[in-house]
């Protein structure tokens, strides 16, 4: 075989394992930080304010007014406070909304963020930001914002409800599928997105029987990990396309959408793809059909299987697929109009992939 690829490795510094929040006052002086604004979702706040304690002296506030998507207003809020006061980094302590918010702060500051994640969806391993205005997302790339230190420790992710933790990991896994189909991906990559979808897909089972298992939620947070540094090192495709129109057109959940979603757009994928269905076959014990896989795993795990259960009308399917392929984009399999309106009806009524 004749490898060409070009490989740049993203600056990563992890902290992985139970208890290893207690290393955060480390990880924050190692950065030569001393007064830090601590970010997370309301719903949050106790988690947020722990962190705030275990900081001491280092910690200036708790902002707990993370949302979805980063709405420019939260995003306005954040890096005025941060200004008021003096802050010289963000501690993000959360989902992708948390560590999102964190990367709004950074994009105009410039301020250091270390991320504290307590889902899967992999935001704190990419220079990706996003911000939404007017029901419009805008989304960007910059070096800025990819924190600089990521603690990943299983114990926060206990109380992360059985849903939460079905659908955030279904979103992990689609980073994993993209990746390894991505017209930039590399051996290297591949082979963190085979090992992040097995992790999970291993893991998550575990996680929805019995949320206190911490073996399962290390696993499964392992495989988070490694799903979002594919994300980060890769460009996504039509999956994250159709995701991101259906979330920012219809305001559907970011994680349940991505659930629905992945097992179809890799069935539209797969026959332009052996390499990287050889993977996700091998990732997932060895399923002949890994889309049809990931479809039965999502129904294991009781996460929904429809865009009609996440509130989609059925009228709005030619108009989402419509904007879908309005500008083009890397894509394995050539993205038709007819082609997305069946995946799009496919997955709105719940049928299997394919
Ligand atoms: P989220 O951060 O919005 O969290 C969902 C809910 O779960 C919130 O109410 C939060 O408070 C709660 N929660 C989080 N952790 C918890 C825990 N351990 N216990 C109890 N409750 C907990 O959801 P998400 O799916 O993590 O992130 C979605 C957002 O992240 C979207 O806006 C998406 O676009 C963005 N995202 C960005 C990237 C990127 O690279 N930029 C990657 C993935 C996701």
């Amino acid at each position: 075989m004749t490898y060409t690829f070009t490989y740049q490795a993203l600056p990563m510094r992890v902290v992985v394992g139970p208890g290893t929040i207690a290393q955060l006052p480390d990880e924050v002086a190692a950065l030569g930080l001393s007064r830090v604004l601590v970010l997370c979702s309301p719903e949050q706040r106790d988690t947020g304010e722990l962190v705030a304690a275990a900081l001491g002296e280092r910690a200036v506030g708790v902002l707990a007014e993370a949302r979805m998507h980063v709405p420019v207003e939260v995003a306005a809020r954040a890096r005025d406070l941060a200004l008021e006061l003096g802050a010289d980094g963000c501690v993000a302590v959360g989902g992708g909304s948390a560590v999102g918010l964190g990367k709004a702060i950074a994009l105009e500051h410039g301020l250091p963020v270390i991320a504290v994640p307590t889902t899967y969806a992999g935001s704190e391993m990419t220079p990706v930001w996003g911000l939404t205005e007017g029901g419009q997302k805008r989304t960007g790339r910059d070096p800025r914002v990819l924190p600089r230190s990521v603690v990943y420790d299983p114990e926060l992710t206990l109380s992360l409800p059985p849903d939460l933790s079905a659908t955030s990991g279904m979103n992990a896994i689609a980073h994993a599928v993209e990746g390894l189909y991505a017209p930039d991906a590399t051996p290297i990559v591949s082979l963190m997105a085979e090992e992040g979808a097995r992790a999970l897909a291993a893991s998550l089972p575990r996680v929805v029987a019995d949320g206190t298992d911490l073996d399962a939620r290390s696993e499964a947070q392992y495989g988070a990990w490694l799903c979002g540094a594919v994300l980060g090192a890769t460009t996504m495709s039509l999956h994250h396309k159709l995701c991101h129109t259906l979330g920012g057109t219809l305001d559907l959940p970011h994680a349940a959408t991505h659930t629905v979603v992945l097992p179809h757009a890799l069935a539209y994928n797969a026959p332009a793809v052996p390499a990287a269905v050889a993977a996700l076959s091998r990732a997932l014990g060895g399923a002949a059909d890994p889309a049809r896989a990931l479809w039965e795993l999502a129904g294991r795990l009781g996460a929904p299987r429809s865009l009609r259960e996440l509130g989609m009308a059925e009228q709005d399917v030619p108009r989402i697929a419509g904007l879908a392929v309005a500008n083009p984009y890397a894509n394995p399999a050539p993205v038709t109009r007819d082609g997305v309106e069946r995946l799009l009806r496919t997955a709105w009524a719940g049928q299997p992939p394919g």
